[in-house]
């Protein structure tokens, strides 16, 4: 069995509608169908759950939302009017709306926001059973609420109740026919409405892939496969990456490869469910596989991925090495600030800390420098802003002599200097920080080493 989610881009009108219910129809094995809120048609366009948002702030405001939810109904209405479903069902969208608009005044701004914000989903997953129904399909809406997606947490970051597995597997055994499951909520314990954080119709399908144990979960977005390389820094990018790892998934996520949500992808990654990216306008197209294992031609990357945005925090100290607990303690420094950190790479003497530069904006920057002179009498301390990091990944680069050599080479050869490198034993990925201002030429000479184009 299958578990598909189809996002926003996926369901922005009836003709993409008709496309999801063409590849759902394609494959008798696409059983668990997960669908996002209507996305945007065009560029200029508004998400349903921005829509939604809006109306809800207004409407706690105590303004007038007239305007706001006919702009959210129209949406609803178009395509079904295009796909002749009927008035019934816009309809009873207009009534859901109008009763959840009526516990404005009951719930917590938290809880009303999160109650809105999931009609966009509920009531899309109600519309496209409909629209399968009518081409004479056995589709059926399930509920979270019916089938256990119990959430705990923050309003609007919920997180899935790990009780709930054994709940959604129970509901979803022995189903017949095809079933359309709004994504990006659950309940609470109490029966509240709860979110995800935004873009959480992933999660979802992540969830109910390991929930039935899927053989794949599918998951459509609007683009062919994941590529090795940002095609916005490599406009002529052709061939995308076939299969890869959760491992090179992790790394290549983490340096700003936005395809997919590493988070979101969780509970399918601990169940070892295969995930593939594909994409609704291109249904040919195998897409990518993200897999536990594959095999590994040797010395080969698998992509190179770059990400903005970081400092560097250098702290100088004569002897430092042998000073015992120099390393907690300025580590201890910036978790008392609130400053997650990324990377530690050091020498003899010196010891950097990698952070992103917004838990370290300027404001706060004099009050660290002074804290760490306080506690480490360092002989000299600050912050290098403006690093870019670069991740070149690749399983295939274990146990191969020569991987780091060719990407110096490679940087050498394009006049840019190396700031920091820092490679862990899993040999998977190593990590190279330049100054932004390189990031494009560098990724470029990369990517021509690397894949020889
Ligand atoms: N519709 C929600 C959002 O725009 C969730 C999703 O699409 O995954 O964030």
């Amino acid at each position: 069995m299958k578990v598909c989610k189809f996002g926003g881009s996926s369901l922005a009108n009836a003709a993409q509608l008709n496309k999801v219910m063409d590849i759902v129809l394609a494959d008798p094995a696409r059983r668990i169908v997960v669908v996002s809120a209507p996305g945007k048609r065009n560029g200029a366009d508004t998400k349903v759950t921005d829509l939604l948002i809006e109306l809800a702030n207004t409407a706690l405001k105590g303004e007038n939302t007239d305007r706001q939810f006919g702009a959210v109904v129209e949406r609803y209405a178009e395509i079904a009017g295009e796909l002749k479903l009927g008035d019934e069902i816009v309809r009873e969208i207009e009534q859901d709306i109008i009763d959840r608009l009526a516990q404005v005044a009951t719930l917590s701004k938290e809880e009303f926001l999160d109650l809105m914000k999931a009609s966009g989903e509920d009531n899309n997953a109600k519309l496209v059973a409909i629209a399968f129904c009518a081409r004479g399909k056995h589709a059926r809406y399930a509920s979270p609420r019916d089938t256990g997606m119990v959430l705990k947490g923050e309003f609007g970051d919920a997180q899935l109740d790990s009780s709930s597995y054994a709940t959604l597997s129970r509901a979803f055994s022995n189903f017949q026919g095809i079933v359309i499951y709004p994504g990006f909520f659950g309940y609470t314990k109490e029966g509240k409405v709860a979110t995800f954080p935004r873009g959480g119709s992933d999660i979802t399908g992540s969830i109910l892939a390991a929930a039935v144990c899927a053989d794949v979960y599918e998951n459509f977005t609007d683009v062919d496969s994941v590529y090795p390389v940002d095609p916005r820094i490599v406009p002529d990018v052709k061939e995308g990456i076939s299969t890869m790892t959760y491992r090179e998934m992790r790394e290549l996520a983490y340096a700003g490869f936005g395809v997919f949500n590493d988070d979101a992808v969780i509970p399918a990654v601990r169940a070892r469910i295969p995930i593939n990216i594909r994409n609704t306008n291109h249904p040919g197209e195998p897409g990518t596989m993200i897999v536990q294992s594959r095999r590994v031609v040797p010395g080969t990357v698998v992509g190179i991925a770059s990400a903005d945005g970081f400092c560097n925090v250098v702290v100088d100290k004569y002897l430092m090495n042998r000073e015992i607990g120099f390393g907690r303690r300025l580590l201890q420094i910036l978790e008392d600030e609130g400053i997650a950190y990324e990377h530690m790479p050091s020498g003899v003497d010196s010891q950097c800390v990698i952070v992103k530069g917004q838990f370290l904006p300027k404001e706060k920057e004099h009050r660290v420098i002074q804290h760490i002179k306080r506690e480490l009498n360092p002989d000299n301390v600050f912050v290098e802003r403006d690093l870019s990091i670069l991740m070149v990944v690749g399983e295939g680069m274990c146990y191969t002599a020569g991987m780091f050599a060719k990407a110096c080479l490679a940087l050498a050869s394009a006049g840019v200097n190396i700031s920091m490198v820092n490679q862990g034993s899993s040999e998977v990925s190593f990590m190279i920080a330049i100054r932004s201002q390189d990031r494009d030429v560098a990724v470029r000479s990369l990517y021509r080493t690397f894949f020889g184009s």
